[in-house]
């Protein structure tokens, strides 16, 4: 019997708004296809769906797209201001010169002014598009020598950027508190202003009652305007820093619980084992997640041991051409790529955990809910070329695809054309 017109009318009335066919899906066996509506993952099954518009994957690896858990979005691109000196000192050694290198680096500070911060941070999200980055962990230095010009940038790009890469703005007092008296007042206006996150610093305070009175006033702060907080800890080489733990209390403090992210943290690295067990155990209670960047020092937080002991911890891009690093295109498969090198994990595991850790992982660092590829998730996802994780890393190419809230918004190519003399099948 032929089909009816009803019949053939149905098969091509599109089901779904789009339609990521052929897609490789991590842990999963088979070829997939995954179904959009409104933002969000509406059908996932081996089944063919028909989509108004549809993305073939060619079997390459889909998945959720990439979150950054630490940018210092508002001196991207600075370096060739303030030349080599801060990233020497930063870089040095065991970290010893990390105080010294953030004093050289806020020379940087003499004229920041938006009208050249601006169009430097756009050009860093709009390299985020590109690499497929949905979520940014994005500080702005707020304090006496940059006083809002960092911040109202960022708060305006975050509003443009809404649903394709949503930064998450910290009001961060780079110099101090109590080192940078009137700071204090800036981070409060830069809140009220917008800032979604209330940031810190206290390692580098004088001395612990300060940092604690810094850690203290600032989740006070965050409290008392219902925002998240969001710390650099303990980043130097000295095992006698205890920033860390001290947000983690103030946390349960204030009633934070899950509210929070402390940065770098590099000190923990060489903390003896029982102090790292004992710091995980507060951080457990304290919804406390973490943020490493290995890439940017040569000392780092002992990514696998806290991810083992069940701590959720994200990797950060930091920073792109800065006084604290001198490369970077916001591309967290080469934050992924670089760490795991850094961190020696290299092996399956090792893979999956520093993928998770540029994705899911820390969607979870930042308090970002459904990030996940399955029905009801968000649908932002990237359609990698290469079907298996270690080849996406070995490539570490830009997505071919990236979907922001259901919507695609980048396409990247790359292409080579050999020009010798024997037969090329690559
Ligand atoms: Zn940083």
């Amino acid at each position: 019997m032929a089909p009816s017109g009803r019949q053939r009318l149905n098969r091509r009335v599109p089901t779904h708004q789009l339609v990521v066919a052929d897609a490789t899906l991590r842990g999963r066996d088979g070829r997939w296809q995954i179904g959009i509506d409104d933002g969000r993952i509406g059908a996932l099954g081996r089944k063919p769906l028909s989509g108004r518009e549809e993305l073939d994957a060619g079997g390459g690896l889909v998945t959720e797209s990439f979150v950054n858990g630490h940018m210092h979005l508002d001196k991207v691109y600075t370096l060739d201001r303030i030349g080599d000196a801060a990233l020497t000192a930063y870089t040095s050694g065991e970290m010893g010169s990390a105080l010294h290198s953030i004093e050289l680096a806020s020379a940087v500070k003499a004229d920041y002014d938006r009208s050249w911060i601006e169009p430097n941070a756009r050009r860093a999200v709009l390299e985020a598009v590109r690499y497929g980055v949905r979520h940014v962990l994005a500080f702005a230095d707020v304090d006496t020598k940059a006083r809002l010009e960092g911040v109202i940038p960022l708060l305006a790009l975050r509003e443009e950027f809404r649903g394709v890469v949503d930064l998450q703005v910290v009001a961060f007092p780079q110099d101090g508190l109590l080192r940078d008296p009137g700071a204090e007042e800036l981070v409060r206006e830069a809140v009220e202003l917008g800032a979604d996150v209330v940031g810190g610093i206290p390692w580098i305070e004088h001395s612990d009652a300060e940092a604690r009175e810094h850690v203290r006033r600032m989740c006070e702060l965050a409290a008392a305007q219902q925002r998240r907080v969001a710390m650099l800890v303990d980043d130097a080489g000295d095992p006698s820093l205890r920033t860390t733990e001290m947000l983690a209390e103030a946390m349960l403090e204030h009633g934070l619980v899950g509210r929070g992210v402390a940065n770098h943290a590099r000190a923990v690295g060489l903390y003896a084992r029982p102090s790292v067990e004992r710091l995980a155990g507060l951080a457990r209670r304290a919804g406390l997640g973490f943020v490493s960047d290995p890439h940017t020092g040569p000392l780092h937080l002992p990514v696998r041991e806290l991810t083992a002991m069940g701590i959720p911890v994200a990797l950060g891009q930091d920073d792109i051409e800065d006084a604290y690093y001198p490369f970077g295109r916001h591309h967290m498969l080469e934050i992924a790529f670089l760490a795991a090198h850094a961190l020696e994990a290299v092996d399956a595991t090792g893979i999956d955990l520093v993928y998770e850790a540029v994705t899911t992982t820390a969607a979870t660092v930042l308090g970002v809910t459904d990030h996940r590829l399955e029905v009801g998730g968000n649908a932002d996802l990237v359609v990698h070329e290469h079907a298996t994780l270690r080849e996406v890393l070995t490539q570490h190419a830009a997505p071919r695809h990236v979907v922001a809230s259901g919507r695609l918004v980048a396409s990247s190519t790359s292409t080579t054309t050999f020009h010798l003399d024997q037969e090329v099948n690559a």
